[in-house]
């Protein structure tokens, strides 16, 4: 396939999501030999991130900026969108799946009038088609999917189609393009966010995650503990929630967040399906929990049988001697 990709980056807080750059990864694969373009929303001057998407592999990059794409709204976003797709002409377009682009894609989709893969995990290219890999039934089984007709646009799960390593040395043509999107119903005023320590958990490489077991709000402080020496952050089961012993931002499984960090740490968590199917496609998964016969041992690649409160403090002793 020697055509043109559209990448849309994400921004947050001024800066790229990670998923960006493994967007960037994904249209090389799909589009080896042909033209790679980067398209940014956001109400402030966009260089700096168009410059990082170059330097991740991308051709070119259109920035849009608006006052009204300050915050994501799918009305400002996808009005932004579709008046640069729709002056590409892209063959595919590739973006990350987290929250705004699981709302965005399929919008973006049926105006489009074309399908769409969304939570690709893997992809191949044979040079003529290419195989999108995509996790179903909450992650128990993954279905394999080429597209026949139309755009090749596809979403893709944080963490799972590694980024190009940066390149400082290559270069591409930064343009900006202005988009009319007063037009909309939905301003967003203001943003409130919840207090969040360290590392984004839809991103991070390794992930700490308390349950019921825990037993309190302070029974998570060694686990942010180990989650600091070990550089990640903390997660939590829908159980750790319910009890109030952390905030919902942080629950994983079904009705949560997906992840699929490098390694997965499940401390004091049983394994319901629910649970499961937001971490069972980690890449390592540690298992720490004073039942010998609970259900988490068997998605467990390593196991400790013992109290957690024991346990941790020891982990946390050892790794710090590294
Ligand atoms: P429990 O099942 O109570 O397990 C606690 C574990 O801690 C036990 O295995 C116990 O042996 C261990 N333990 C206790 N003390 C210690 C100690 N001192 N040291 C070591 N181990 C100890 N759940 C989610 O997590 N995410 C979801 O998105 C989600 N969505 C749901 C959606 C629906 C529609 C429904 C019906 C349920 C959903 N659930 C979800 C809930 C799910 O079914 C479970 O109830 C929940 O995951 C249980 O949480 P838990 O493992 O922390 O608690």
């Amino acid at each position: 396939m020697t055509e043109k990709i559209l990448v849309i980056g994400e921004a947050r807080d001024g800066e790229l999501r990670n998923v960006s750059f493994e967007a960037i990864a994904a249209a090389k694969k799909i589009n080896a030999d042909g033209e790679i373009v980067g398209v940014i929303c956001g109400n402030e001057d966009l260089k700096s991130q168009a410059q990082e998407m170059i330097y991740y592999g991308v051709d070119r990059v259109v920035t849009i900026q608006h006052d009204n794409l300050e915050t994501y709204t799918s009305e400002g976003y996808g009005q932004a969108l579709l008046t640069v797709i729709n002056e590409e002409s892209p063959d595919g377009i590739v973006m990350g799946h987290t929250s705004a682009g699981k709302d965005l894609s399929p919008k973006l989709a049926t105006k489009l009038e074309t399908g769409l893969i969304s939570d690709a995990v893997a992809l191949e290219s044979d040079g003529d088609k290419v195989q999108f890999t995509r996790p179903i039934y909450s992650g128990k089984a993954f279905e394999k999917k080429i597209i026949t007709s139309g755009l090749t646009f596809v979403t893709i799960r944080p963490n799972n189609i590694p980024a190009l390593e940066r390149d400082e040395s290559r270069s591409g043509d930064i343009s900006s393009k202005d988009v009319d999107v007063t037009d909309i119903r939905t301003v967003i005023k203001d943003v409130i966010r919840k207090a969040s320590e360290g590392v984004d958990l839809s991103e991070a490489n390794v992930i700490v995650a308390g349950g019921r077991g825990v037993k309190s709000a302070d029974g998570f402080k060694p686990l942010y503990e180990l989650a600091e020496v070990l550089g990640g952050a903390v997660g939590a089961s829908r159980g750790a929630c319910d009890a109030d012993y952390c905030d919902y931002s942080l629950q994983i499984g079904q009705t949560g967040k997906v992840v699929t960090p490098d390694l997965y740490i499940a401390v004091g968590i049983s394994g319901a399906i629910q649970h499961l199917a937001g971490m069972s496609n980690s890449k390592v998964i540690v298992a720490i929990n004073k039942d010998a016969e609970s259900n988490i041992f068997n998605v467990a690649d390593y196991g400790i049988v013992g109290d957690l409160f024991e346990v941790i403090p020891l982990l946390i002793e050892e790794i710090k001697k590294i």
